[in-house]
């Protein structure tokens, strides 16, 4: 093994592995330290993402809605079942063998472009020396002329629900249910205990989400939130707003232990009684044994590793990227700022857009935004234009069963240009990088209104919702009257 690399990147998550991949193609000797093992110890590349968030839960979300199509949709298309159940411990198997072909995948990628893996624990010291100690083994040097820092995130804990490992666990133990809990609780209304409550809603759990804020989403555009959350209760979430867990105590014995969630609402303290509980109150930036007192890296007051726009942290030719750094906690806003990095090290000068982060929410229907909302610009005192086209009336919505939903545009009173754009409805995910590329070419709703989109298709949503901006819609009655 080499003890000498242009590029050294700790951690091999998104951020991580794009930035090494990038680097490796530009021409540099890149090496990789990556800690994490799989459920058998073995080490394992993608991070969280693709070992136990995002690609994981995509698959308990793909079964499990499958699941309740196959119950209860496919009688209105016609299409006759027998009665249909759900085979939990099959689904689990399969969502690790599309876990599983995808880490390979990124393993394949780094021999495939030459990036030395390096499973073990990374620690920054000063002047890109590199503290290497792989598993079971000794700390060993290696310097780097440039250090590329993207650790990752750990699931947040909070004092009253401390983890038990079966019945109070965080997003990795609720990927792993043997079965669906009869009763499930689940703290945090975020993204992610939308996304888990609703896999275990559909796969049979009673669930109830405990929220501590007034607000549901607030960080989506309001009129989304709201249909958010009225379709998500009629799909059987008990969603209670400001509700602060305050205890949990596990009580009874064997099989039938249970959870007692004690938490403060408006009416005083209340008890829930839950047979499995997810703790989904955010997560934190991993740093710990990353840094050596000498490392010159600092952190921010909120304890996420100090860089300005560029990723550059305050020790010279050292990079930090990913979920470790200020800015949203999304695979994709690190696998933009790896590859910026990588880039600019090798003397390109590219730019991350953080006006253009789309966020989704992979409930059903989906939940999906770019820019600013509609209650932030009032905010700014901005005068705007807003856009809506309901999925009712979008041919291909009604042909697919997929009529609930809206697309929301909003843009600038007197440029036009789009400032936002807020979907709740089937594809959102995949309408929103519409709204993402057209941003970021600074296009107006004129332009989005002038481009020819194909028929029938959910993306005519889009085209309807920038013409409603101008009072042009054709398919909707248009409010604003504009010529
Ligand atoms: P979050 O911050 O989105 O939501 C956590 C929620 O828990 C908050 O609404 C908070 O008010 C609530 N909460 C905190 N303490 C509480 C208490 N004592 N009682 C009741 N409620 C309490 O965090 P998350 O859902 O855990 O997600 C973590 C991160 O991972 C986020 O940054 C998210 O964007 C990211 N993520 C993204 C996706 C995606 O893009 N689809 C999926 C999963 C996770």
């Amino acid at each position: 093994m080499s003890t000498s690399y242009d590029v050294i990147v700790i951690g091999g998550g998104p951020a991580g592995y794009h930035a090494a991949i990038r680097a490796a193609q530009l021409g540099m000797n890149t090496a990789c330290i990556n800690m994490m093992l799989d459920k058998e110890d073995k080490p394992v590349l993608g991070g969280t993402c693709l070992n136990w968030g995002c690609i994981p839960s995509k698959a308990l979300l793909d079964a499990s809605h499958k699941f309740v199509e196959a119950q209860h949709d496919f009688a209105d298309m016609g299409i006759k079942t027998g009665k249909v159940s759900a085979d939990v411990p099959k689904m689990i198997a399969r969502k690790d063998e599309v876990v599983a072909g995808l880490t390979g995948g990124v393993a394949a990628l780094f021999e495939g472009n030459g990036v030395t893996s390096l499973p073990g624990k990374g620690r920054l010291y000063a002047n890109r020396q590199v503290g290497y100690t792989p598993h079971g083994g000794e700390e060993q040097m290696l310097q780097a002329e440039h250090v590329i820092l993207a650790p990752g995130s750990v699931p947040a804990a909070i004092p009253p629900a401390p983890l038990t490992g079966d019945l109070i666990v965080d997003s990795t133990g609720a990927l792993e249910f043997k079965q669906a809990p009869k009763r499930l609780g689940v703290i945090g209304a975020g993204v992610i205990g939308l996304e888990l409550g609703s896999v275990w809603n559909r796969l049979g759990s009673e669930t109830v989400v405990l929220e501590a804020m007034d607000d549901f989403l607030p960080m989506a555009d309001h009129r989304i939130s709201r249909d958010a959350k009225r379709i998500l209760t009629k799909q059987g979430l008990d969603i209670r707003m400001s509700a602060r867990v305050t205890g949990t105590e596990v009580k009874g014995s064997g099989k039938s232990k249970y959870v007692s969630v004690t938490y403060q609402d408006k009416d005083g303290e209340q008890v829930l009684e839950v047979d499995r509980l997810i703790v989904a109150v955010g997560r934190l930036p991993y740093t710990e044994g990353l840094l050596a007192a000498d490392s010159g890296v600092n952190l921010d007051e909120r304890g996420f590793l100090y860089v300005n726009d560029l990723c550059a942290t305050d020790a010279t030719n050292v990079y930090a990227v990913g979920d470790v750094v200020r800015g949203p906690m999304l695979a994709h806003k690190g696998m933009e700022e790896g590859i910026m990095v990588a880039e600019r090290i090798a003397g390109h000068k590219p730019l991350v857009n953080y006006d253009t982060v789309p966020n989704v929410i992979y409930t059903h229907p989906e939940i999906a935004w770019v820019g600013k909302t509609e209650q932030q610009l009032k905010s700014d005192g901005e005068q705007f234009n807003v856009g809506t086209f309901p999925y009712a009336a979008n041919g291909r919505a009604l042909a697919a069963g997929e009529n609930e939903g809206m697309i929301r545009l909003i843009a600038d009173a007197e440029t036009d240009r789009i400032l936002g754009v807020h979907v709740i409805g089937a594809q959102a995910s995949e309408l929103i990088a519409q709204a993402v590329i057209s941003m970021e070419f600074s296009a107006s709703a004129e332009d989005l209104g002038l481009i020819m989109f194909a028929h029938p298709t959910l993306s005519e949503g889009i085209h309807e919702a920038a013409l409603s901006a101008r009072g042009h819609a054709i398919h909707t009655v248009n409010r604003a009257k504009r010529s």
